[in-house]
Order: C-alpha cells, then sequence, then structure tokens
C-alpha cells in the first residue's frame, strides 16, 4: 500500500499539504450522510436553529434522529427589565420546544446552567460525557469555540466542553462512574462546528430555508420585535454561503475528527 509520505515526497510543499489536508478531510466531507444520529450540544435554545436549523430540518427527514442538549437556562434574552429572567427561562423552554417540533428533533435536554455564566469545569465535562456514552452519537454538533472575536462565554465554553467530551468520551477511565455503572465508553465520530471561519462542508438548505424560517420565528420571545431585519439578514447570509457549492441558500460547517483536536496542526486549514 502506498504510504502517505511516499505520495507527499516528491511533491513541492504547497502540493503535499494539499494532499495532507485532503487525506484528513476525506471522511469529515461525508459525516452527515454516514451518520444516523446527531447530538447537538447548544449553548441556547435558538443557537442551533439559526446556524444550522436548514440542516437539521433536512437531516431531520432523512431520518436522522435529532437530539438537543441546551447549556443555560436562557434567562437573560430580554431588555425589558420587567420580564423576570425565572419567567423568560420558561418561556425560552417551550419556545425551544416548538422550534423542535417544527423541525423534526425528537428529543430536548437541558442541563439549566443559569445563561451568561457557563465556565468550564470538571463536572460540566463529566455531564456530557455520560449524555455522550447514554446516546451514543455519530456527530456532536456545536459551536465553534475558536471564533475569531466571540465575546459570549456561553457559546466559548459550550463549544470548549462539547470538544473535551467528545475526545474523553472514549476513555474508560474517563469520568469513571459510568464504567462502574455499566456505561460504555462511546467514539463520536465527528464534531461539527458552526458559526466557524473556515467551514469545509455546505449545505444545501434551499428546500428547508422556509421551515427554518418558521422555527426560528417560535422563538418569539427573541424575534418577534426585529424579524424583518433579523430575516433579511439570515436570508443574505444564506444566500452568501449557497455561492460557494452554486445553490440559493447554504448552510456551513467545519467538520473535523475528535482525534483532530489534539495536536494537529493542520486542523484549522481542514
Ligand atoms: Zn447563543
Amino acid at each position: 500500500m502506498t504510504s502517505l509520505e511516499d505520495i507527499i515526497k516528491n511533491l513541492d510543499e504547497n502540493k503535499a499539504r494539499e494532499v495532507i489536508i485532503n487525506f484528513f478531510s476525506s471522511e469529515p466531507k461525508i459525516a452527515f450522510r454516514e451518520s444516523k444520529r446527531i447530538l447537538c450540544i447548544q449553548p441556547h435554545a435558538d443557537d442551533t436553529d439559526v446556524a444550522a436549523g436548514g440542516t437539521i430540518a433536512k437531516l431531520a427527514k432523512e431520518g436522522k434522529e435529532i437530539i438537543y442538549v441546551t447549556m443555560t437556562d436562557d434567562r437573560l434574552g430580554t431588555f425589558n427589565p420587567e420580564l423576570w429572567p425565572e419567567k423568560l427561562a420558561k418561556i425560552r423552554y417551550l419556545e425551544q420546544k416548538e422550534a423542535a417540533k417544527i423541525l423534526g428533533v425528537k428529543k430536548l435536554i437541558w442541563l439549566n446552567y443559569r445563561d451568561s455564566e457557563l465556565l468550564p469545569n470538571l463536572e460540566i465535562r463529566n455531564r456530557l460525557i455520560h449524555i455522550i456514552r447514554r446516546l451514543r452519537p455519530d456527530i456532536i454538533m456545536t459551536v465553534d469555540p475558536w471564533l475569531t472575536y466571540e465575546a459570549h462565554p456561553d457559546h466559548r465554553y459550550t463549544g470548549i466542553l462539547a470538544c473535551e467530551a467528545a475526545l474523553f468520551s472514549a476513555f474508560p477511565h474517563a469520568c469513571p462512574e459510568d464504567l462502574r455503572e455499566g456505561i460504555k465508553p462511546h467514539s463520536v465520530r465527528f464534531i461539527a462546528f458552526y458559526w466557524s471561519r473556515k467551514p469545509n462542508v455546505y449545505i444545501d438548505i434551499t428546500d428547508y430555508m422556509d421551515i427554518k424560517l418558521r422555527a426560528i420565528q417560535a422563538h418569539k420571545s427573541q424575534f418577534s420585535d426585529n424579524w424583518e431585519t433579523f430575516e433579511q439578514i439570515l436570508r443574505a447570509y444564506s444566500c452568501f454561503l449557497g455561492k460557494r457549492i452554486g445553490v440559493k441558500y447554504a448552510e456551513a460547517f467545519k467538520i473535523v475528527k475528535p482525534s483532530h483536536l489534539h495536536c494537529n496542526v493542520f486542523t484549522e486549514d481542514l
């Protein structure tokens, strides 16, 4: 069998780099097609729907099982000082349930950390490892924690915690209480990041744009006041991404394998 070294040894550096990147990217490119169960770990109710709702609706229609884990309770999402955070958290819970029904998401899990106060720690990582081992997803979809200029801690740390959990859920002695309870380690095949600066997979959502918009509108507390502007931006952004693959509307992901998230200098460019 020809080794990767054999292939690159006589190439110039740029060509060699291209071959190595193609080598690491070949499986991620077919990740959605190859997967049956997708676990979406999102900072807040609405993040997955806004960033990836078209893809979620499409995958659900294809018969894939989609599960959402929402990290926080969404109590801060208002500029109205008279709307109590506890009440808003309940409203947002119901809105996410409604949006999930529209998109075909079957199961919702809430971890209920306080909105804007998520900090990475071992307890949260272990909760996610436990969920991953119980549900055994092929793909974890989450927010890209390395998005430049992302100031929201819930977004940065959700992405980081999801990556850590995806990395360690395969190791039997990580989160060892699972082993004692008979819950088996699980190797996640792929991690799909949305809101990524360097996407490597584009999904044609032209036929799913309307359903995506309907699902986002179900988050009434977030989008009813500014819907027209928001819809315009969303359509323009999806249209912009669509140009990259020659379709009307697209969503974009950076998809990698968990093994790419440790000591791999090429991952940024995959
Ligand atoms: Zn968010």
